[in-house]
């Protein structure tokens, strides 16, 4: 048998993407050793009941000591104070990663706490689900999806190659980006559909209790797609919201413009501008079906539950 590409693995916050890159780890013999850090002694005990994590660390640091490669997996605001707990733990060589949702304020907070003989490589794996902590995470949640590693500009091309090695060894299709550009291209592809989702559920909530049982009743007509991605972690989609502001306003402003456009149409009776953007739309769903990350089943995301949204 090969010897593993890590020997020694920390992950930082046993959530589902923490406790899915340690049983991803751990099933396909990724490292040496699993060490799993958690700041909720219950969810440490949780981890040791589900037996993903060769060593279950009581502290940030303790896990980050010794380790090749330290993933922060926590929400996107709690980078910074991890990387000042882990900075002074790290030897020398390690590599210091995380998996946030937004990249350019996960750098800023991180790069001053990462000591001159290690390496900051941030990352971002584009699958996910609504669900949270140690129970929802499964090892084959990253197979055939993206990962993006967004090294900063001065990143040494060592470091970059053996965590990108790791994601490609937990199944996922490698893609390298900058920081900023990730949030552009996320804004649109990931966070705006959940605020327009998160909007269109808080409106009917909003709505008369009588017309709010109907919605439900009546959910399967294309609401009940929007309530999956509505339920996801409050507080990961904050912090989202918070850290990647400029991008995701400067998104919402084309959104609103082609909304009004859609609106117009709808009021001047202009079917023929309706019909010819729903052709389109059409067309960009059977592109992401061909390049396999959506599946063409009628009823997807129903029969198989742990396939879901990325954040
Ligand atoms: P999760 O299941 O809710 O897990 C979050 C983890 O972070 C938990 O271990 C939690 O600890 C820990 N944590 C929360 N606040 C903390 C703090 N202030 N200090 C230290 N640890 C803290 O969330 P997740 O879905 O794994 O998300 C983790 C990261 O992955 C986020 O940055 C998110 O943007 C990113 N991401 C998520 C998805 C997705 O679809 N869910 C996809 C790609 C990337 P406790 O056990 O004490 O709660």
């Amino acid at each position: 048998m090969s010897a593993p590409l890590v020997g020694r693995l920390a992950v930082i916050g046993a959530g589902l993407i923490g406790s899915s890159i340690a049983r991803a780890a751990r099933e396909k013999g990724l490292a040496g050793t699993v060490v799993v850090a958690d700041r909720d002694p219950a969810v440490r005990a949780r981890v040791r009941e589900l037996g993903f994590a060769d060593v279950v660390a009581d502290t940030a640091a303790d896990a980050a000591r010794d380790a090749d490669i330290v993933i922060a997996c926590v929400p996107v605001g709690a980078s910074g104070a991890v990387a000042a707990e882990v900075g002074p733990a790290l030897k020398p060589g390690a590599i210091l990663s995380d998996v946030g949702s937004v990249k350019a304020a996960v750098v800023e907070m991180m790069a001053p706490h990462v000591p001159a003989h290690a390496q900051l490589v941030p990352a971002h794996p584009v699958a996910g689900t609504e669900f949270s902590g140690p129970d929802a995470g499964f090892a084959s949640l990253f197979e055939n999806r993206w990962c993006i590693v967004t090294p900063t500009a001065d990143a040494d091309p060592q470091a970059v190659a053996a965590l990108e090695a790791l994601w490609r060894g937990m199944g996922a299709n490698v893609e390298t980006m900058s920081p900023q550009h990730h949030d552009l291209v996320l804004a649109i592809t990931s966070h705006v559909p959940h605020l327009i989702a998160y909007n269109i559920v808080g409106t009917a909530e909003h709505l008369e209790h009588t017309l709010t049982s109907e919605v439900i009743k009546f959910s399967a007509g294309g609401f009940r797609d929007f309530t999956r991605i509505a339920a996801s972690d409050p507080t990961m989609w904050r912090d989202v919201f918070l850290y990647n502001r400029e991008a995701v306003l400067e998104m919402l402003g084309r959104f609103t413009e082609d909304l009004s456009a859609l609106q117009r149409a709808i009021r001047y009776g202009d079917g023929d501008a309706l019909f010819e953007h729903f052709t389109r739309t059409r067309a960009i769903r059977r592109s992401i079906i061909e390049q396999g990350q959506e599946t063409a089943a009628p009823d997807f995301g129903r029969r198989v539950i742990k396939d879901g949204a990325a954040g």
